[in-house]
């Protein structure tokens, strides 16, 4: 069974007890762990898949509690460093009545955006089969370094390198800069998945077509994936395109559908490369991720949303 290794940022959710109204409105919040990588880490283990996760949390109780949770859940936490210095980051979120959100962080900085080139285990990531990674860790040194080598270490390695831009604009220091940097290493990925809404933005077209999804391909890439939401997914592959439906759920909380997903399709693509090649097959994985994803918009928050693979399959089966 191969090693999926996840890196760059775990982080604390903090999730409205109530949806539809503003921060300031907000009665309390539910404390939800959270940081797409670290999502994806997770789905991974939870659907008993095995994973690791890299990044940097505070030396704080967040960030001690953070590495629990990932032991917990049988992620392996050699590729975590605290950092005395730096609290672990907080995300203060938005439920809009429909399920969408938006995010508020607190990072002045946070440790995650410390995590130095030195801190890597490099030896773990060259055991991993798939490394996953998104963009928030290129927004700022000396992370964003520590990303680069280790995509660098992975790819010599013979990893599969998978990429989730996963934009968060507000942690920008502009949309210009957040589009440049997160295509500076969109040719090295091999699997790349996007949201409609991430579709958009790198495009600069309004369209979620083919043809739009097609001007994101490089040379290189195996497979492209558009997430929809409520839509459903769509692939790209050199040799076949096509889209399979969503499950029909009642959204509470979408935070952490998409990591739901990415983590359920990297379970099954590090131990059957023939995936990729095969159509029937990956609409059969992409079925499967979906219904990941529709499960983890049923409750609050990402990590505590994730499913088993058993959840998934009584799902699927009742669907
Ligand atoms: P995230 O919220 O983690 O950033 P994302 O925007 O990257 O997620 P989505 O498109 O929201 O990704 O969701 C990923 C997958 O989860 C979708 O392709 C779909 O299969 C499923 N999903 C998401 N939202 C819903 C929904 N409201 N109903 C049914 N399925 C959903």
């Amino acid at each position: 069974e191969g090693l999926i290794v996840s890196f760059g940022e775990m982080l604390i959710d903090f999730v409205p007890t109530v949806s539809g109204v503003s921060l300031a409105e907000a009665p309390g919040f539910l404390k939800a762990p959270g940081g797409a990588p670290a999502n994806v880490a997770i789905a991974v283990s939870r659907l008993g898949g095995k994973s690791a996760f890299v990044g940097k949390l505070g030396d704080d109780e967040f960030g001690h509690m953070l590495a629990g949770i990932l032991k917990e859940n049988n992620v392996r936490a050699d590729g975590i460093n605290f950092d005395k210095g730096a609290r672990t980051a907080l995300a203060f979120v938005t439920l809009r009545a429909d399920g969408e959100r938006e995010f508020m962080f607190y990072r002045n900085p946070s440790a995650d955006m410390l995590l130095t080139p030195e801190d890597l285990n490099l030896e773990l990531i060259r055991s991993a089969k798939v490394f996953h990674y998104g963009s928030i860790s290129l927004i700022v040194e000396p992370c964003r370094s520590a990303h680069l080598k280790a995509m660098e270490v992975a790819k010599d390695a013979g990893c599969l390198l998978s990429y989730d831009p996963n934009l968060r604009l507000p942690l920008w220091p502009s949309p210009e800069e957040a589009r440049k940097q997160i295509l500076s290493i969109w040719d090295k990925a091999d699997l790349i998945k996007v949201s409609d809404v991430e579709l958009e933005f790198l495009t600069g077209s309004d369209k979620i077509d083919d043809a739009s999804a097609l001007s994101l391909w490089h040379p290189n890439l195996k497979l492209l994936l558009v997430t929809l939401g409520e839509n459903g997914s769509r692939y790209y592959t050199k040799n076949f395109k096509g889209s399979v439906d969503a499950f029909h759920v009642n959204a509470v909380d979408t935070t952490g559908a998409g990591d739901s997903f990415v983590g359920a399709l990297l379970g099954k693509i590090v131990d059957d490369q023939s995936i990729l090649e095969d159509e029937a097959k990956l609409r059969e994985v992409l079925k499967f991720a979906n219904a990941c994803g529709a499960i983890t918009t049923t409750k609050k928050g990402a990590i505590p949303a994730l499913p088993s693979e058993a959840d998934v399959l009584s799902f699927i089966k009742n669907a």
